[in-house]
């Protein structure tokens, strides 16, 4: 499991602290969306669970290891291998004038090829987030719907075991918000992917079975399996509100 202490995030000549004090424990296979207002720590808690930054204090276990102590080395191989981050605005990390099958294969840069055995083939992973058509078609021609898809098919090339996505969903027009959420949790029902994304859309927090709030760098409050939000049914079964099917 993933789990955080007493996290504290400043930043040097800054007086706002991000994050003040942040506990909580996410299981492996879960499923977190994170809500709350603009400024209120939800990129910064993402950045840290990522090792992308490092907390002033506290610690951010992944199973037994403690990133927030790790090398930068370490942290590397982490983000290459086992925690796939998407940070807000993603797709400005494609490649633009590059195919969106080159993209896949540029994201996978730095992992020995004997660890991507099992891994799907660019093309598999294109199929999964329904770009198999554009799969030789320049990314800087792409819709904005079908980028975030591609930035998310970048980020599960590795097969991580957490993916982290930070308002996967924002900017994009209701169908492709949806074809957004439901890969999400396919990824997680077909492959086990611990998922944590950042929204500050209800409607997509909705869909997920534990949901927590931020403000002002604390956790605000939780809710699990509706209790913020009616979306689990008997067996784990997603429901999807009637205005996101
Ligand atoms: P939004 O919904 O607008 O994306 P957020 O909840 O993701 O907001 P954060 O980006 O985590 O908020 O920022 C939390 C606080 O930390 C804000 O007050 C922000 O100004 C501050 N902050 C974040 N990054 C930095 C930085 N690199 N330098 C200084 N202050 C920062
Ligand atoms: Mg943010």
């Amino acid at each position: 499991c993933a789990g955080v202490v007493h996290l504290y995030r400043t930043f040097e000549g800054h007086d706002v602290v991000a994050l003040q004090g942040v506990d909580l424990e996410i299981q492996p296979g879960e499923r977190v969306a994170f809500l709350g207002p603009s400024g209120s720590g939800k990129s910064t808690l993402l950045a840290l669970l990522g090792g992308i930054q490092r907390p002033s204090a506290g610690r951010i276990y992944l199973g037994d290891d403690d990133i927030s102590r790790m090398s930068e080395r370490h942290l590397a191989r982490l983000r290459a291998r086992r925690v796939a981050t998407m940070l807000q605005g993603a797709t400005r990390n494609l490649l633009p004038y590059t195919t969106a099958r080159r993209n896949i294969g540029f994201s996978r840069i730095g992992v020995p090829s004997a660890e991507l055995d099992d891994a799907p083939t660019a093309m598999e992973l294109l199929e999964r987030v329904g770009l198999a058509d554009q799969a030789d078609q320049v990314v800087s021609t792409m819709s904005g719907g079908q980028r975030q898809r591609l930035a998310l098919a970048c980020a599960v090339a590795t097969q991580p075991q957490v993916l982290l996505a930070d308002e996967p969903t924002s900017q994009l027009s209701h169908l492709d918000r949806d074809a957004v959420v439901r890969l999400l949790h396919d990824l997680n029902r077909d492959f086990g992917t611990t998922i944590v994304v950042v929204t500050h859309q209800p409607e997509v927090a909705a869909t997920f079975p534990r949901t927590v709030t931020m403000k002002g760098g604390r956790v605000g409050s939780e809710g699990r399996d509706g209790a913020e939000y009616a979306v689990i049914g008997a067996e784990g079964v997603l429901h999807l509100p009637s205005h996101l099917t």
